[in-house]
């Protein structure tokens, strides 16, 4: 497979066309933004680390029967991805407030949920990736009824073996974010699965191993990812 004309260039990832017109590839960068891009940053080697993390979720994933974009890693920075078209929802999940929800909720970050969470978010950078919800999803034809429910079906599925998989890793998911787009007739799990995207916290220590020690300068960041990686990967 070649990589062809860049496609399209986001935050912490670049979107290549390949000789191949069924795939894509996701470039992985270091770059790390926050607060609708407001912050930015570099995280060393986290599109290699985030690479590797994702490739090995996703994987897992389809080894439960969860249809995803994953294709291969052909090289460090490097994801070989189905062609989606994408939904331009934000599915996320939350098993413990934190973030903002916390804050909207004016809860302690770390207070336990009676119930699992999903929330949808509009993707668009202009606005700011406002809250939707079904309503909204069907009355702006970001996707159709039955598509909705496909999508929090998968998400809940997802959680519930992610929660699994990091919980034996000795990591707490607090919550995340999921991207899905439509492929040949079918809604597979897309973008990526990282601490870029998931709150991840030390099950024991509590200790914050995700994105928030960017967004709220707590240092220790590349070694964060690092752990998270090694984990991952065992
Ligand atoms: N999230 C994300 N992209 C976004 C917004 C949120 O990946 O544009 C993830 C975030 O990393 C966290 C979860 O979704 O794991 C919930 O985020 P929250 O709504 O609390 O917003 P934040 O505090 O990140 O602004």
């Amino acid at each position: 497979m070649k990589r062809l004309e860049k496609l399209y260039e986001g935050k912490a990832k670049i979107l290549y066309a390949t000789d191949n017109p069924d795939l894509l590839i996701q470039y992985f960068k270091d770059e790390a933004t926050a607060f609708d891009g407001k912050k930015k940053g570099i995280i060393k080697e986290k599109g290699i680390l985030n690479n590797k993390i994702s490739s090995r979720i996703f994987q897992y994933l389809e080894d439960k029967g969860i249809p995803t974009h994953f294709v291969e890693r052909p090289s460090d920075r490097e994801m070989a991805v189905k062609k989606m078209q994408i939904i331009p929802i934000e599915v996320v999940v939350r098993n413990i407030a934190a973030g903002s929800l916390a804050k909207r909720m004016g809860v302690e970050e770390g207070t336990p949920l009676k119930k699992t969470i999903l929330e949808f978010y509009y993707k668009s950078d202009p606005l700011g990736d406002p809250m939707i919800n079904d309503y909204h999803i069907e009355a702006f034809g970001l996707a159709q009824k039955f598509e909705a429910d496909v999508l929090k079906e998968m998400a809940l599925e997802i959680n519930g073996y992610l929660s699994k998989f990091f919980d034996e890793r000795g990591i707490t998911l607090v919550d995340f974010k999921l991207e899905f787009g439509r492929h040949k007739g079918q809604i597979l799990l897309g973008d990526e699965i990282t601490p870029d995207g998931c709150r991840l916290w030390d099950k024991q220590t509590k200790e914050k191993m995700d994105k928030d020690r960017f967004r709220r300068d707590m240092g220790k960041i590349e070694e964060a990812y690092q752990e998270v990686c090694r984990k991952v990967l065992e």
